[in-house]
């Protein structure tokens, strides 16, 4: 595995893959690896003739009061975590190579519009304003063929999509599903912040999901009851401080009021002591037969 700091390298790599005939695949990471982000990897390699993981802590998309200063870093963990998942090259571009007049000099953005509204979108103003720039700034550097998301940021993974569709990029968007613990929670690499006590609480996310699959399995249709149904199971974990339970629709990420439509998707957010995790369950309908990612 080659570790690419410099962008000009790393174009001069990626072209002669191309013009080889090659395919290049690119899994974009903050760091702090774990099974989530290496099965995004394990796809991009079975699909790709060259896998690029880029790791970059992006300061633009945490938002003032959040952990940007103590989120996870370590580099000799993540390189050898990626190199064993078949990664060929690890890019780790600075801050200067992506804000090249620094974050607060960064005058133009790729705006989300009403995908970022609501959810993780109205808890994190600016947020997804920020993942989309870094994401299109890493589409340019790697010019990939397919770029690798997890379905456990669900609204992150459909407003990518929406991004490449509205701006013609040429990268094909693969999500990948949620990678969970043994006792279905969600991985995440601010899991390590949690205390033994939270994070025995912290399934209850994942548990909430399911009583709302169950629901969904059952019969039930109406959006509402599914919002209180993961309303109900999180408020019965007192630890854990749901700061909200919304269903969207998945074409255009506005909250459902009514029935399910064809897709849709139940997301929540809750605070487990001072860390805050979120978590999604993904409702298709056929012929009015559920199934879930
Ligand atoms: P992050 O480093 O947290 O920005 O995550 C990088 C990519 O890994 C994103 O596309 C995430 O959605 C994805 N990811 C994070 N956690 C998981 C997980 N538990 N299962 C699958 N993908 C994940």
């Amino acid at each position: 595995m080659q570790e690419i700091a410099d962008p000009i390298l790393l174009r001069a790599l990626v072209g002669d893959v191309r013009a080889r005939g090659g395919t290049i695949g690119l899994v974009p990471t903050l760091g702090a690896l774990h099974a989530g982000h290496l099965a995004l990897a394990n796809a991009a390699r079975t699909e790709n003739s060259l896998v690029v993981m880029s790791i970059f802590v992006n300061p633009t998309q945490f938002g003032a009061g959040e952990d940007f200063n103590r989120y996870p870093r370590n580099l000799p963990r993540d390189r050898s975590l990626a190199a064993e998942a078949g990664v060929d090259v690890l890019f780790v571009p600075s801050a200067e190579t992506m804000y090249p007049d620094g974050p607060a000099g960064q005058l133009v953005w790729v705006d989300p519009g009403a995908l970022a509204v609501h959810g993780e979108g109205a808890a994190r103003p600016s947020h997804f304003r920020a993942v989309a720039t870094v994401v299109a700034k890493l589409f340019h550097l790697v010019q990939p063929d397919r770029a690798y998301f997890g379905q456990k940021d669900g609204q992150q993974a459909a407003i990518v999509r929406q991004m490449v569709r509205d701006l013609l990029l040429p990268v094909e968007i693969r999500v990948i599903p949620t990678v969970r613990e043994h006792d279905g929670l969600a991985l995440s690499s601010r899991n390590v912040y949690l205390s033994p006590a939270e994070r025995a609480a912290a399934p209850v996310l994942a548990r909430a999901l399911g009583v709302a699959r169950a629901a969904v399995a059952a019969g039930e249709r109406e959006a509402e009851t599914l919002r209180r149904l993961v309303r109900e199971t999180v408020d019965d974990e007192p630890p854990v401080d749901l700061e909200y339970a919304e269903v969207f629709d998945l074409a255009g990420l506005a909250p459902v009021t009514g029935t399910l439509p064809a897709e849709s998707m139940v997301a929540l957010a809750a605070r487990v002591g001072g860390t805050r995790l979120i978590d999604n369950l993904v409702i298709r309908l056929q012929n009015g037969e559920p199934s879930f990612d």
